[in-house]
């Protein structure tokens, strides 16, 4: 049985004050080659504390390729060399020295498709963070954390009383929020989310929506989403990516969500929010 003791918050070996309060991402003249093939040229956004920031923009326009750059994903899936700099709150995490796990530590990312461990219980789907982020806890203060994780994912209430049973047992929409939990964990300061709602249906879409909007004040978000109704509800800024015949991804247009949706600057920008290509 799970111990509720929430007077005292547990003291677990991780954050220390302050470090995991959301922080500000910023790319700055970001380019991207696989191999020979330029996929992204001076992409520059600043992902500001706080708010939510979506990636929108053509399938192949370098959205995913952006995202993983954005927290040295990128580099375990191989072959992209890369230049220019991520800033978190100002500190490269790209700098030489600098390791990958201090990145990834700050910076979680959840995917299209749900990945939880499927046969792993939810609880240590939850848990399974903590020895990646180096993040030492026992048994009581991960009972707090689970708690605390799977709330904040708006998934408590309905797994409460089967912590034991697999992830897999759980719908898709159950899944890809313990999936946020399990990146919560850690206490990212930046989450980023990669179409996370495009494997599900409309209402787990808009319980994750609600989720995100609860969020967005603890943790940075920036979600890439083909859909705009989701991009005008969540967000507070847009980013619209394309990558015109053949040439590498860039940033046609960015700035508020107000701005994006009711006053584009950009007729390519028009034609893309109101569904024209
Ligand atoms: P989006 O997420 O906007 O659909 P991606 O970032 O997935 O775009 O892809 C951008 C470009 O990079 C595409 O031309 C794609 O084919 C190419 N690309 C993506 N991943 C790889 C990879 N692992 N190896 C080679 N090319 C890739
Ligand atoms: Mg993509």
């Amino acid at each position: 049985k799970m111990r509720s003791t929430r007077a005292s918050r547990p003291v677990v070996a991780g954050p220390g004050p302050g470090e995991s309060d959301p922080a500000t991402l910023e790319a700055d003249s970001i380019s991207a080659w696989f191999g020979e093939h330029k996929v992204l040229e001076h992409v520059s956004l600043t992902m500001p504390a706080r708010k939510v920031t979506a990636l929108i923009g053509p399938s192949g326009c370098g959205k995913s390729t952006f995202l993983r750059i954005l927290n040295r994903m990128h580099e375990l899936i191989g072959s992209a060399s890369l230049a220019g700099r991520v800033l978190l709150d100002g500190e490269d995490i790209y700098d030489r020295g600098r390791r990958i796990t201090h990145a990834r530590r700050q910076i979680g990312m959840v995917f299209q498709k749900p990945n939880p461990f499927p046969a792993m219980s939810i609880y240590d789907n939850v848990t399974a963070g903590l020895k990646l982020g180096g993040i030492k806890a026992g048994r009581e203060n991960k009972d707090w954390l689970v708690e605390e994780c799977l709330t904040k994912a708006g998934l408590w209430k309905e797994v409460r009383d089967r912590l034991r049973q697999p992830g897999g047992a759980l719908s898709g929409g159950q899944q890809q929020r313990l999936c946020i939990a399990r990146s919560l964990a850690v206490r990212p300061r930046v989450l980023l989310m990669d179409e996370p709602c495009s494997a599900l249906d409309p209402t787990s879409t808009r319980r994750i929506e609600e989720t995100i909007h609860e969020l967005s004040e603890e943790v940075t978000i920036v979600i890439v989403t083909h859909n705009m109704q989701q991009a005008a509800r969540v967000s507070d800024q847009c980013a619209f990516f394309l990558a015109e015949q053949g040439t590498p991804g860039a940033i046609v247009e960015h700035g508020t969500t107000d701005a994006m949706f009711n006053n584009p600057q950009d007729p390519r920008t028009t034609d893309y929010v109101n569904g024209r290509f």
